[in-house]
């Protein structure tokens, strides 16, 4: 009996992968001046508590408005069954009204299996660590270097792709990719 290629599983974190924020670099400075300046080494993030700190964490959000060159090919492959999707992202779930209007506005409502937020508001790398086992991912796409290198020490069955910036393009990763389309790429071998 001829072994039948099952379609690779594939998690795609949404801020920086899927949807490109030109805002994003602004975040670089704050976390080199974390682990450089104050010397914080252990990976942590900031979670918003009280309204205030809500709005402008949605306003900041709100900048995410482009799909990453990418997502269409994404948008193919699942049409034509070669990958299965699923979006898995360390937003919380107050963020979930204006995800919704993205992947709606951009055409991506039958896209993803499954739209993850991190409802619970657990710190972002064991969210993903968890959702990334529960779900059985053979690939995950995520763009955060905190992250990325987090997952890296965990010995999971799933290939990380890590898509890098202009900044820390030259730390030295297996799976690592300037944009989506080339982890895409990369996950259908063509
Ligand atoms: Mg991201």
């Amino acid at each position: 009996m001829m072994a039948t290629m099952r379609k690779p599983i594939v998690g795609f974190d949404f801020d920086g992968v899927v949807a490109y924020n030109p805002a994003r670099l602004a975040r670089y400075p704050i976390s080199f001046f974390k682990q450089n300046i104050l010397g914080i080494k252990k990976v942590s993030f900031f979670v918003p508590k009280n309204s205030v700190e809500r709005a402008f964490w949605s306003l900041a959000h709100e900048s995410s408005m482009f799909p990453a060159y990418g997502a269409s090919r994404l948008r193919n492959l699942v049409k034509d069954s070669r990958i299965e999707a699923h979006l898995v992202t360390s937003r919380f779930g107050f963020l979930e009204p204006n995800l919704q209007r993205f992947l709606k506005f951009w055409g991506f409502t039958d896209t993803f299996t499954s739209v993850t937020l991190n409802r619970n508001e657990e710190q972002p790398h064991e969210f993903k660590e968890r959702i990334i086992r529960a779900k059985k991912l053979d690939y995950f796409v995520e763009d955060n270097w905190d992250i990325v290198s987090y997952l890296a020490t965990k010995k999971l069955s799933t290939e990380i792709h890590w898509i890098y910036n202009v900044f820390d393009r030259n730390k030295p990763y297996q799976h690592k990719y300037p944009y989506l389309e080339k982890s895409l790429l990369r996950i259908t071998k063509t």
